[in-house]
């Protein structure tokens, strides 16, 4: 049976580097034998211009009948001023929303060719690979009640609440679980268990999950706040970080700064898996659509790239064809080959095609 995947290009440098994934998962299917089924549907400021909604619920459809989905980036100045539900963000909040995305994988890795582009020390941030797992469908974004009420007085109140369950808990933490598993089997949890409530209940969940199903991995906890300094002072020390939707927000973005290099960072959002087996996925490169530079061929598809790695390692069990892929990503930035956004004083860099056509080149020297 053939992989179904539904492709969301979306604007600016989305669809540049959505044509580097299709070469991609052509040469997978030409010389790997890995069958894939494409759609395409529109997504962010492109699907507001054609068919007035961010998302519609056709495509909404069409995403949830795949067995996963591929999103390049959305947004655009010109959709700065739309009302909230029909900016471009608002089809990505859908997605996530309709395809019920509770985890959300964002691995931090520091490629030895790209060290000097890391804003610390080559020794402190030398052969990282870090993986954070953050909560993303529920806690104070989404938690009741919320909103700005008049109290009067000429005073105002917002409000949002910080809100999860045990078995919001449990489901995120069995991802960080698995995935600790076949890395190097440490997971870290993070929360404020010392002055929130919400924090303690998911150090208790997290620890009773871990004693009954999860006893072979290493367990630690941390309180967000020295997490987001060890980050910084000793990143090395962690393998799997799992944390709500809010510390996450803040925690993974920090870390993908440590790589230096928005460029080359994918990302991984999973749902529950269903009766049948099929566990909702979308993939996604974390930079977004560089209205700067759109249209001029010149984006680094690399992140793209690895975001079809991650995609074959987690939705379809191709661990070997990801495993080349990321090596092959690696050969390429050896060789010097480089986009403007990594590209080292005195080299002249690439475009986005040529990039995607150097690495399918050195995976075809791998495959031979
Ligand atoms: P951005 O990630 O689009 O760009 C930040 C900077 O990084 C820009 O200078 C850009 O040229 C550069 N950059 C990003 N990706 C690159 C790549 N692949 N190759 C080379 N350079 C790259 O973030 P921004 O400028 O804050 O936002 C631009 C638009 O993208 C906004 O409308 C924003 O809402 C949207 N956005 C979308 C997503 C998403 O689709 N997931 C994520 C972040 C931002």
């Amino acid at each position: 049976m053939p992989h179904k995947i539904l492709l969301l290009p979306g604007d600016g440098i989305g669809p540049e580097v959505m044509a580097e994934a299709k070469r991609l998962l052509a040469w997978l299917a030409d010389r790997r034998g890995i069958a894939f089924e494409t759609e395409e549907a529109l997504i962010g400021g492109a699907a507001y211009e054609a068919e007035g909604v961010a998302l519609s619920d056709a495509s909404i459809a069409r995403a949830k009948a795949a067995d996963a989905v591929i999103l390049a980036a959305v947004g655009g100045p010109q959709w700065d001023n739309l009302p909230f539900h029909l900016r471009p963000e608002a089809g990505l909040l859908a997605a996530r929303k309709e395809l019920e995305l509770f985890a959300n994988l964002r691995p931090a890795i520091v490629f030895e060719a790209l060290i000097e582009s890391s804003s610390l020390k080559p020794d402190v941030v030398r052969g990282l690979d870090i993986m954070i797992v953050r909560e993303l469908t529920g806690g104070v974004y989404f938690g009741e009640p919320r909103g700005i009420t008049d109290i009067g007085n000429g005073q105002r109140r917002g409000v949002n609440t910080q809100v999860y369950t045990t078995s919001e808990i449990h489901r995120v933490a069995r991802v960080a679980f698995d995935l600790a598993r076949v890395r190097q089997n440490r997971v870290c949890s993070v929360e404020k268990a010392n002055v929130m409530e919400s924090g303690r209940l998911w150090r208790e969940e997290v620890a009773a999950l871990h004693a009954k199903e999860y006893a072979d991995v290493a367990l630690s906890n941390m309180l967000a706040d020295n997490c987001a300094m060890q980050l910084l002072r000793n990143p090395r020390q962690f393998d799997v970080i799992v944390t709500d939707n809010l510390f996450g927000d803040m925690l993974s973005d920090e870390a993908s700064m440590l790589t230096g290099s928005l460029g080359m960072l994918p990302s991984a959002s999973l749902g529950a898996t269903d009766a049948n087996g099929k566990r909702a996925a979308l993939y996604e490169p974390i930079h977004g659509s560089a209205p700067d530079i759109a249209g001029r061929g010149i984006a680094n598809p690399l992140a793209m790239i690895l975001s079809v790695a991650m995609m074959l390692r987690y939705s379809f069990g191709h661990g070997e064809e990801a495993d080349a892929i990321e090596t092959a990503v690696q050969s390429v930035l050896n060789s010097g080959i480089r986009t403007g956004d990594i590209a080292s004083p005195g080299h002249t860099p690439v475009g986005t095609k040529a990039m995607g056509e150097a690495v399918i080149a050195e995976l075809d020297r791998l495959n031979a």
